[in-house]
């Protein structure tokens, strides 16, 4: 075989192309993954944190019970493969922000207690917040460090002569029925992992993408916790040592990805409201989320272009989702196993009429 030539050619290496990336090559397919760099890629923004429940009546998320323990079982195995640390259950003391939403999670958990408990915090913890209508923990939910898989992966594909840095260019992409020709590569199948730049993606523009910006400041608190993750108006998450990650907005219209004052400024009222310990902002930070108005993923090949795929639409879960359907798309591309139907690109008519 030349050795320019892959089973596949995967362009961006944020959590979807690093995990898809993976689970082929845990496959033995030859992969090349072609990733510009972009450090503001909203999976080196995120918090990472995998958070089972959501909303005002504390349901699970989307397809929780099956995506989470993949997603951890992905993980560890990456940690083994890779000498770092990966994934670790951090869970989330949730401070009620009113009267009715303690009565709301206290009716929850008479109902259906999966994912919630009541176990007293430390004095500690209590100490650091004002906590007038009490909290409810989150039990389990798990941190996924983004730097350091984005990081280890990165230099496992550079010694596997696996990584492209570069700007991937439309222009240098020529497709046959058979192969995919990109400059000097070729490749039987090409399978896009671009983020929030997919709505850009000559093929795949036609999807309902709806990014959205999303903001976060890093913030130095000496005496917190690290072992947990706080939640009220905010989030705060550990993110190094006594620094935590503060976030985040939805901003849908006229965003660039830069940081914006009026962010910085709303949160740090909600802090100055809640945290009663000294805190210190030390660096703002924002991206783009890879969103979509149907708040699924997009997984599949292309009803045209049978070697054209995509990974993309992981919305603001890409930490739980994308190792669950990388796999299942893994399984597809070799097997033509089935992708789930509310995850599959094939729900989309629109890409079938050209
Ligand atoms: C503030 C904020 C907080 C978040 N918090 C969480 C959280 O706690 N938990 C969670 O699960 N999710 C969270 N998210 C969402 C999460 O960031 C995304 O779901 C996830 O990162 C999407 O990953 P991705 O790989 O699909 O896209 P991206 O991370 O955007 O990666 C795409 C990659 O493709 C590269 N690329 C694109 N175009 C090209 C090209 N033409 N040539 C070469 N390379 C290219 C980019 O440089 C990038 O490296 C958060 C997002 C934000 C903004």
């Amino acid at each position: 075989m030349h050795q320019n030539h892959y089973d596949i050619i995967i362009v961006g290496q944020g959590i979807s192309g690093t995990v898809l990336s993976s689970t082929l090559m845990e496959q033995h397919q030859k992969v090349l993954v072609i990733d510009d760099g972009n450090k503001k890629a909203a999976s080196k923004i995120a918090s990472g944190v995998i958070n089972p429940v959501t909303g005002r009546r504390i349901v699970k998320t989307w397809q929780i019970d099956d995506v989470m323990p993949a997603a951890v079982r992905i993980y560890k195995a990456l940690e083994n493969k890779l000498y770092t640390k990966i994934i670790q259950q951090c869970n989330i003391v949730n401070f009620h922000a009113s009267e009715q939403m303690q009565k709301a999670f206290e009716d929850r958990i008479a109902e259906d207690p999966t994912y919630l408990s009541t176990s007293p915090l430390q004095d500690t913890i209590a100490a650091a917040f004002e906590a007038s209508f009490g909290y409810t923990v989150i039990d389990p939910c798990w941190l996924v460090h983004l730097e350091n898989v984005l990081t280890a992966w990165r230099q496992y594909l550079i010694e596997k002569n696996a990584l492209l840095e570069d700007v991937f260019d439309f222009k240098k992409l020529n497709i046959t029925t058979d192969q995919i020709v990109y400059d000097n590569y070729t490749a039987q199948q090409i399978i896009f992992c671009e983020g929030a730049k997919g709505q850009e993606n000559p093929y795949f523009k036609q999807l309902p993408f709806a990014p959205n910006k999303g903001e976060a400041l890093l913030v130095k608190i000496n005496d917190l916790d690290n072992r947990y993750i706080y939640k009220k108006a905010v989030s705060i998450v550990p993110w190094k040592d006594s620094i935590f990650w503060v976030g985040s907005n939805y901003e849908w219209d006229n965003y660039n990805d830069d940081p914006s004052p009026s962010f910085k400024e709303k949160t740090m009222a909600a802090l100055n409201e809640w945290l009663k310990v000294p805190y210190k902002v030390v660096d703002h930070i924002a991206a783009i989320r890879p969103a979509n108005t149907e708040r699924r993923p997009f997984v599949g090949m292309h009803p045209f272009y049978k070697n054209i795929g995509i990974f993309n639409g992981m919305g603001t879960k890409g930490c739980s989702l994308a190792p669950f359907f990388a796999e299942q798309f893994t399984s597809h591309i070799l097997q033509q196993t089935a992708i789930d139907i509310e995850a599959s690109i094939d729900r989309f008519n629109i890409l079938a009429t050209k």
